[in-house]
């Protein structure tokens, strides 16, 4: 082993909620230690940096959900950051239509939730809805969110890389967490030895791992879900307001979408198609046999059971890598679409989600687990990048001793 080195707080990943984390902490103690180990060479390279950008309004959740409690507040206090910084904002709003007359009561009741959660939405009709967006399409009625904006999401984590570093706070790239040894002291992939106050755990894709380590979240599992994006390739974009479905309520993902970009181009996705291993982005690249045998092992069984319709939602999402089949249910939202024009795939990302063991459901609102050692974040799903900042002031509030 090489050397030994202590700190007040140790954070393993840099990406939004890691980053967001350690940004309280340095308002929280300004003098302390930190270390942010990332196993990446790069900024971003996972969900921070693989997102659809969009700054949401937390209309979806259940009131007394942390979803719930942080989006509004997360959207007002990322757009306040990014104007401060100069950073992009589109403030393109955002509406819901509905595609059947059996949508309606969902889209009331997530009328409902918006209202109960802040989120700043109206129910429109289909005259007011021609206003705002002429391209949307809708039975009857539409909701509304004016506050829902989009951001270009790596310019934010570099800007607070930035500020961090201005901070003292370190960050080692190409550095990950390998082992706990004892107590508050982990192994690098490095070989150094890492002490620390407190060991927080923001690792997206494998925090359940990490977690695992430390004696939680045992009775969880990630169960990845790839989302692929078609961009359009136009001069002119075929809309200038996001444009989503309802959502299938039971399910923790929002339905293929149209989304204006902070460069006001248009992207359709993303999707939710089950992945085979955790970072499954493209081809082989970054396979992994032991943890696809327990991923393959964890969807046969949904399958098999058909837990939360998995049999239903795999089969149709894997229609999904068609475009033609992607296009047709982005065309059930507009009038006017022209497929020859979206024909750029871009980079794809991969939800961290959770899936509880023993009840075989997905896991809807974000998890955290921990004690005076260590602190675990668990399933930081979206709206994870719109919530981030009070997300990281309720985990400082509530697992950290500073
Ligand atoms: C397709 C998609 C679309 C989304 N769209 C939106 C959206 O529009 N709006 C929104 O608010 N949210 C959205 N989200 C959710 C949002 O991106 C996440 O909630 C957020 O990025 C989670 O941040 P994180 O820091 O937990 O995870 P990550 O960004 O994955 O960061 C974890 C970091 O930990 C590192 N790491 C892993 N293991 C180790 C280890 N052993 N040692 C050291 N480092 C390690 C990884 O390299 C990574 O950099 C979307 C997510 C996806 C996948």
């Amino acid at each position: 082993m090489k050397n030994e080195k202590n700190f007040d707080y140790v954070i393993i990943g840099s990406g939004i909620i890691g980053l967001s984390i350690a940004r309280e902490l340095t308002y929280r103690t300004p003098r302390s230690k930190i270390l942010i180990l990332e196993k990446e060479s790069t900024i971003g390279a996972h969900s921070s940096g693989r997102n659809s950008g969009v700054l949401h309004t937390g209309f979806y959740y259940p009131t007394d959900s942390l979803k719930a409690k942080f989006t509004s507040q997360g959207n007002k206090e990322m757009t306040a950051y990014c104007h401060h910084n100069k950073l992009k904002v589109n403030p393109c709003g955002k509406v819901v239509v509905t595609t059947c007359e059996t949508e309606i009561p969902t889209l009331h009741e997530l009328a409902k939730r918006g209202i109960a959660n802040a989120s700043g939405i109206t129910l429109i009709d289909d005259k007011e809805l021609k206003e705002i967006e002429p391209n949307a399409k809708t039975i009857s009625e539409a909701l509304f969110s004016p506050h829902t904006a989009t951001i270009n999401p790596k310019q934010i984590l570099n800007c607070i890389v930035k500020e961090l570093t201005a901070k003292s706070v370190q960050i080692n790239f190409n550095e990950g967490y390998k082992a706990r040894i004892v107590p508050n002291f982990i192994v690098t992939t490095k070989g150094n030895i890492v002490s620390a106050g407190t060991i927080i755990n923001a690792a997206g894709l494998y925090a359940d791992k990490i977690a695992q380590d430390f004696g939680y979240a045992n009775k969880y599992t990630i169960l990845p879900f790839k989302g692929i994006y078609l961009k359009h390739s136009g001069a002119i974009p075929p809309l200038k307001t996001n444009i989503y479905p309802v959502p299938n309520a039971s399910l923790p993902f929002l339905g293929v979408h149209f989304t204006v970009t902070v460069d006001n181009a248009v992207k359709i996705g993303p999707t939710a198609i089950p992945a085979f291993w955790r970072e499954n982005y493209q081809g082989l690249k970054n396979f992994n046999l032991k943890e696809a045998v327990s991923i393959l092992g964890w969807e046969s069984k949904l399958f098999l059971k058909n837990s939360f319709n998995f049999r239903t939602l795999a089969l149709e999402e894997f229609k999904r890598y068609h475009k033609k089949y992607l296009l047709s249910l982005a065309n059930s939202l507009v009038y006017n679409l022209n497929p020859s024009k979206f024909n750029l795939w871009t980079t794809p990302g991969i939800r961290a989600q959770l899936l509880n063991k023993e009840t075989l459901g997905l896991v809807n609102d974000f998890i955290v687990e921990g004690d005076n050692e260590s602190v675990h974040i668990l399933n930081a799903v979206s709206p994870g990048f719109t919530c981030s900042f009070p997300f990281a002031r309720f985990v400082v509030d509530r697992y950290v001793n500073t």
